[in-house]
């Protein structure tokens, strides 16, 4: 019988396959990890190895302050932006980084990606938002994520000149979060080329927002996010 962390080994190498199918990055950029429920654990990428190389066996496992526990490799370069995350936010189960397209373009100009998408008052509840400049090595990537999405509906951030973080319940959440935010990033981004995007009334992106996270879908639990 597969322990707890061999499950989610087996999940966050799966789910990094999902990174590839929706074309969201390329070489070995981007990077998906979720925390060990009931543990001061997470499992992530292995640093610089290609994503048709990636097995369960291969992720490694780290403890919040991105010590590796288990695993041969090094952990990904983004480790410690993601153990920031589970550091202060214990409602996140899963955290995503990828540098796609659109979202990062947005990002390259440092400009939310405005709630103009009935799917995005669905899936995002508000804009987009760009959280601050900051460099690889200490905690300053982790502290823009967390200080931007505390409190924002969204479960996607724009790191400015860089590229998206997601959070979700979950590994699969932040997968589809960062999965959608490329999707509509890429759509209001061709709208802008012909024109200017029309607005949502904020009081129509609460009620599509409501719906859609306690309403829509199987009804047994809240829509997953
Ligand atoms: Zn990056």
């Amino acid at each position: 019988m597969s322990s707890p962390i061999d499950l989610i080994r087996r999940q966050v190498s799966d789910l990094h396959q999902e990174l590839v199918r929706y074309d969201l990055v390329v070489w070995t950029a981007g990077n998906v990890s979720a925390r060990i429920p009931g543990e001061d654990l997470m499992v992530i990428k292995p640093s610089g190895v290609a994503y048709d190389e990636l097995t369960p066996e291969a992720m490694i496992v780290c403890d919040l302050d991105g010590t590796v526990v288990a695993g041969e490799h090094n952990p990904s370069s983004d480790t410690a932006a993601h153990a920031y995350v589970y550091r202060h936010m214990p409602e996140v189960g899963g955290v995503v980084h990828t540098h796609s397209t659109y979202a990062s373009a947005w990002a390259a100009r440092g400009e939310a990606v405005p709630c103009v998408l009935t799917a995005m008052a669905d899936e995002f509840g508000a804009e987009i938002p760009i959280g601050p400049f900051a460099l690889i090595g200490d905690d300053s990537i982790g502290r823009g994520i967390v200080d931007t999405l505390r409190g924002h509906r969204s479960p996607a951030v724009l790191m400015k000149n860089h590229g998206v973080f997601t959070i979700g319940k979950d590994a699969k959440a932040a997968v589809k979060a960062a999965v959608m935010c490329e999707d509509v990033a890429r759509t209001v981004h061709i709208s802008r080329q012909l024109g200017e995007p029309q607005p949502i009334a904020q009081a129509d992106i609460d009620h599509l927002n409501h719906r859609y996270q306690n309403v829509y879908g199987q009804q047994t639990a809240p829509a997953a996010r």
